[in-house]
């Protein structure tokens, strides 16, 4: 008898309380269930931790037949399926981890009609074996729903992108009237759409969540000397916490576990260039015992439920916007106050440009690439709150957070209003085709041959802004994209264009700040984390 039967008859909330043990949904999650249990397909945006699992387990039970749960994570899958036994859900996995034996019972158990959930590989499921088995199930009207986790792993231009996830538009094809629920927590509204779309699901229902993780205080120092900084960091603020060092290479990892060990604090790396073993250690160390610093590259974290980690730092810049809350969101997920630390330098972003350049991808990968980093960086420089430029990056709306660190400590600034007007209007002399190199060759009445060939030695913003560094006009203009008055065309070589929020600027209705560059100063303590 499966928990269903065993409930019945049952409602949503019915379903949450005698089975889950909880006393009211979240956020976006009855709606979510209401929808899917009545047959309906949704895309749900959830940040990490917010409770997309409750939102097809839920609707699992309530409909009739086995739900079938699409999740690229092997370990979670097993930690979700004892989490259901426990609470008396008849659930299992099937996966590459199995013993043959052990799936065929699986197997057996599905066909059988005796499942609520199972969760399953995606290259599992596409078998032909699986396939066949589900189209069974499926005329038997004993399919109650498809879930696809990680619905981000459908996304070529995201690092976790899994090919097998585009096959799996079969499903609407061969079980048609079967709901589908899309869930992820990275979606920006590049990555939405590219769900929507290779999943099937342009017609679905989205339920999209804020993103804002008010618990985070987010902070970026200026390299100075880093290691010490972290030191200081953890010293001040967090002697004796659960955290995450994240860095770019594998060995820095183990150079920066090794090095806090010497300092007194209780560190341990993973990547995944160590011996299985050793990783799978460190990890079940790190998630059971109390106040360790995991010294970890971005193989690390997807799918860690660890509720007390109380920070997550970076010594290196992260690719991507969505890199950088997906590994920070890894902080605090209890609701406790909690900080995303980070030490950059511009010699950083530099790097990571020539690791997009000298990369294998494809004109257009490199090229998204490249935008992704500059989007972080836009955030890295701004003068403004974190947590309001990182939200509008997610397309909401945002206010003064008085939880980051330019909130906190407002940064020195310089009043770039003049210039921000020049260049957008380099841009629009030029026609709004070009990049941000050719428009500051434009604006600095650089004789490039890409100028003579357009001419633009005879638009009247040749030369307008040779006063102003080059470098300074690349951060202005990242700036510039970054705050949304300027937008970039992917699709035409990064061409930048004019937006609505450009005109009070060029109407003299608006200011434009930057950054100043960075003096030397010893991180301060902030006060009032915890
Ligand atoms: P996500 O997959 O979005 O990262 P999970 O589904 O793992 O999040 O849920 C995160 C945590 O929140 C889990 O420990 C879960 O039990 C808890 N949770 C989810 N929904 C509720 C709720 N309605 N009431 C109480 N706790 C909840
Ligand atoms: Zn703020």
């Amino acid at each position: 008898m499966t928990a269903m039967t065993a409930h019945a008859p049952s409602s949503p909330l019915h379903v949450l309380e005698h089975v889950f043990g909880y006393t009211a949904f979240r956020g976006e999650q009855q709606a979510v269930v209401e929808h899917v249990s009545a047959g309906g397909d949704a895309l749900v945006l959830m940040p990490t931790g917010g409770g997309k699992s409750l939102c097809y387990q839920v609707p699992a039970l309530l409909r009739a037949g086995t739900a079938v749960v699409v999740s690229p994570l092997i370990a979670l899958m097993q930690d979700q399926v004892s989490a259901l036994r426990e609470a008396g859900v008849a659930a299992a996995y099937l996966n590459s981890s199995q013993a043959a034996d052990e799936s065929v019972t699986v197997e057996r158990d599905l066909v059988a009609g005796r499942l609520d959930l199972l969760y399953v590989a995606p290259e599992r499921l596409l078998t032909g074996r699986m396939l066949a088995t589900l189209d069974r199930l499926h005329e038997a009207g004993r399919i109650a729903l498809f879930a696809i986790d990680e619905a981000h792993c459908v996304s070529q231009w995201g690092h976790d992108f899994r090919p097998e996830y585009l096959q799996l538009s079969v499903l609407p094809e061969r079980y048609p009237g079967v709901p589908r629920i899309a869930l992820t927590a990275t979606a920006d509204a590049d990555t939405r759409e590219e769900i929507a779309q290779r999943l099937g699901l342009a017609t679905a229902r989205r339920f999209i969540s804020s993103f804002d993780r008010p618990n985070i205080r987010y902070r970026m120092v200026d390299k100075d000397n880093p290691r010490n900084q972290l030191l200081a960091f953890i010293r001040d603020d967090h002697a004796g916490d659960a955290g995450i060092v994240y860095c770019l290479s594998r060995r820095k990892v183990e150079e920066t576990a090794a090095w806090l060990e010497e300092q007194g604090i209780r560190a341990l790396a993973y990547h995944a260039g160590m011996p299985q073993d050793v990783r799978a250690a460190n990890q079940s160390r790190f998630l059971r015992e109390d106040g360790l610093v995991m010294c970890a590259t971005i193989a690390f974290g997807m799918g860690i439920d660890k509720p007390d980690v109380r920070f997550v730092a970076h010594l290196d810049l992260p690719r991507s916007i969505e890199g950088y809350y997906q590994e920070t969101g890894r902080a605090g997920r209890d609701g406790l106050p909690s900080q995303a630390w980070m030490a950059w330098g511009a010699q950083d972003i530099v790097q990571q440009r020539r690791m997009i350049d000298e990369s294998e991808g494809s004109e257009d990968f490199k090229r998204r690439a490249r935008a992704r980093l500059d989007a972080l960086v836009g955030l890295v420089e701004t003068t403004g709150c974190r947590r309001k430029h990182l939200l509008a990056h997610f397309g909401e709306q945002g206010e003064h957070c008085g939880n980051c660190d330019n909130c906190l400590e407002p940064p020195r600034t310089w009043d770039a209003t003049d210039a921000a007007r020049k260049a957008l209007s380099g841009v629009f002399r030029t026609g709004q085709r070009f990049g941000a190199g050719h428009v500051i060759d434009v604006l600095r009445g650089e004789l490039t041959d890409k100028v003579r060939d357009w001419e633009h030695d005879k638009v009247s913003t040749f030369g307008i802004g040779a006063d102003v560094e080059e470098k300074t006009w690349r951060t202005l203009f990242r700036q510039l994209v970054a705050r949304g008055l300027l937008a970039v065309d992917h699709d035409r070589h990064n061409a930048l264009t004019l937006t609505d929020l450009a005109r009070p600027l060029l109407r003299g209705e608006a200011e434009f700040s930057l950054r100043l560059a960075p003096e030397k100063r010893r991180t301060k303590r902030m006060r009032g984390t915890r």
